[in-house]
This record gives C-alpha cells, sequence and structure tokens, in this order.
C-alpha cells in the first residue's frame, strides 16, 4: 500500500472502469494499461521538488520549445531505473514482447548503459535503431517500443519539473513547448478552452479551438468534426489543408481528472474509423497505430 500513490490508485480504477465501459478495447488497456501505472509511479517516486531550468521568454514565444534551449535529458535522471521499470512493465503488458524484455533487463543489470543507449537511438536513423535492436539481440519492435517509454518517462520528468515555470509564459504552437512533439489528444475544458495533449512528457497546453495544431490554418471551410453516433462529447477534428485529424474530447463539466493517455486508449475506435478516410494522426503513438498491427 505505501508503495502505490493515490494518483495511481485512481489509475488502477479508471482503467477497470474504462475496460468495463468499452471492452471492445479491453487489449489496448491489457497492453497499455501496465505501462501507464508504471510510468506513473516511476514519476511520483523519482520527482526532486525545485529542480528548474532557465527558459528565454523570447525565444520560448518565438515557439522554441524547452528542450531545443536546455537539455531535455540530464546525466542523473537514473536512466538504469527506468529502463528496469520500462522493460517490466511492458513485458506484463505486452507478452509477445515480454522475452525480450526480461533479455533487456539482464542485459541492463549486467551494465549495458541505458542512457547512451537511449541517446544515440534518439538521433538515429531507423535503419539505425532497428541494427541496433539486431546487435542487442532482440526484436526491432520490442526495442522501440522500449526506446519510447523509457523516452516518456524522463521527459515527464521534464514536464513536472518545468510546469509551474511554464504556466507563467506564452507558448502560440501546436507542438509541445516541453519536448516539441504534436498532440495525440485535445481535451475541452471550462469556457470552450482547448488544451492538446503531448504523448510524449503528458504536458498540456492551450490553443485557439479553430486552429489546426499541425499546419496552423483556422480556414473553418477545410477544418471538419467527425463523431460517432451518440458520442456527442467525443470527436475527430479533421485539416483537409494537411490531411491530418485530432482526437477530441469534450470534458467541460467532468470535475474528475482522468488521465489524457487514458482517454487517448479509450477513443482509439475513433481512430480507426478516422484513418479508414486516408487522415494521419498528428503524432504516431502505440494506441493509435499498434492496434493496426495486429
Ligand atoms: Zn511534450
Ligand atoms: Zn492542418
Amino acid at each position: 500500500m505505501s508503495d502505490i500513490t493515490s494518483r495511481e490508485e485512481e489509475m488502477v480504477e479508471e482503467i477497470s472502469r474504462l475496460q468495463g465501459e468499452r471492452p471492445y478495447l479491453d487489449n489496448l488497456f491489457r497492453s497499455f494499461g501496465p505501462i501507464l501505472l508504471q510510468r506513473q509511479r516511476w514519476l511520483q517516486k523519482r520527482l526532486k521538488p525545485g529542480k528548474t531550468f532557465q527558459v528565454d521568454p523570447v525565444k520560448y514565444t518565438a515557439g522554441i520549445a524547452l528542450v531545443q534551449q536546455c537539455q531535455g535529458f540530464l546525466d542523473d535522471d537514473r536512466w538504469q531505473d527506468a529502463g528496469l521499470a520500462a522493460a517490466g512493465a511492458i513485458g506484463r503488458g505486452l507478452p509477445d514482447l515480454a522475452m525480450d524484455m526480461d533479455y533487456l533487463a539482464n542485459r541492463i543489470r549486467g551494465g549495458l548503459d541505458c542512457q547512451a543507449m537511449c541517446l544515440a537511438a534518439a538521433e538515429s536513423s531507423e535503419v539505425d535503431v532497428n541494427q541496433r535492436a539486431a546487435e542487442i539481440g532482440i526484436k526491432e519492435v520490442s526495442f522501440v517500443v522500449f526506446l519510447r517509454s523509457v523516452e516518456r518517462m524522463i521527459l515527464g520528468l521534464r514536464a513536472m519539473e518545468m510546469a509551474e515555470e511554464l504556466a507563467k509564459l506564452n507558448w502560440q504552437k501546436g507542438y509541445c513547448p516541453v519536448c516539441g512533439s504534436f498532440p495525440h489528444l485535445a481535451v475541452i475544458r471550462e469556457k470552450g478552452q482547448r488544451w492538446l495533449q503531448c504523448p510524449k512528457c503528458s504536458h498540456e497546453w492551450k490553443f485557439p479551438r479553430m486552429t489546426c495544431p499541425y499546419c496552423e490554418h483556422e480556414d473553418p471551410e477545410n477544418t471538419g468534426f467527425l463523431f460517432v453516433e451518440g458520442k456527442k462529447e467525443e470527436m475527430a477534428y479533421t485539416c483537409d489543408k494537411c490531411r491530418k485529424y485530432l482526437i477530441t474530447i469534450d470534458q467541460s463539466g467532468n470535475l474528475r481528472h482522468i488521465s489524457a493517455d487514458l482517454l487517448a486508449i479509450s477513443l482509439a475506435h475513433l481512430d480507426i474509423v478516422v484513418q479508414e478516410q486516408g487522415l494521419e494522426p498528428m503524432v504516431q503513438c502505440e494506441w493509435n497505430t499498434y492496434q493496426n498491427q495486429q
């Protein structure tokens, strides 16, 4: 009990509620639930209060994200620990990858440098990443899911550390002010404000409701909303200019704070419908691409 934070408990309850409500997405919740819970636990434990970076307000307002201004990854980010936590959770959620994750965890315990491995991969092409997976001795998909998970943990730390500082500054772009990723979800809150959600660091930021976060055009003629029958709060914003879409959920009036990752997973059926129409997500993440690879 002492090991479990109340935020994590809330997530456990939320996952089981959503699983019951949306049995057709059971597979996704089973796969990614353990990974999200592990990340939550790791972030709660690892947060060192008071650690902040100097942000240049002029550069920031001009759209230069935090990780482009300062170092996004630090030596003391406890990479080995993050690697072991990620490998364990992926193995539990995705049984097909479990053997690779056991093997990788053993290599990490044996001294494989997680920080060097992840940073090198972040700067490598897909081909190089695939080659590195082969050198380590695991499947490409295992390595990619692992790298993404560790990256999400470390960037999640940055976002938590910087949230207060960034809230005072003005950000006008459709990509994340912390890590530069495009959003995977938009949440509509009080007064109709649209909050974009980052799939990597979990930062959220306000953005004009009718502007496309990807190509920034705001012509209503080329903008659409796609709904599933009977669910008026759940929709996909679509842009005819760049042919991207953004899953959107109206949470105005809902006082419960549900994790954006869980909301995004709970709307993954919409991803399929929109992708069948030839549109692409603004960013690829496990829950809007993995299901298509099954
Ligand atoms: Zn981000
Ligand atoms: Zn667009």
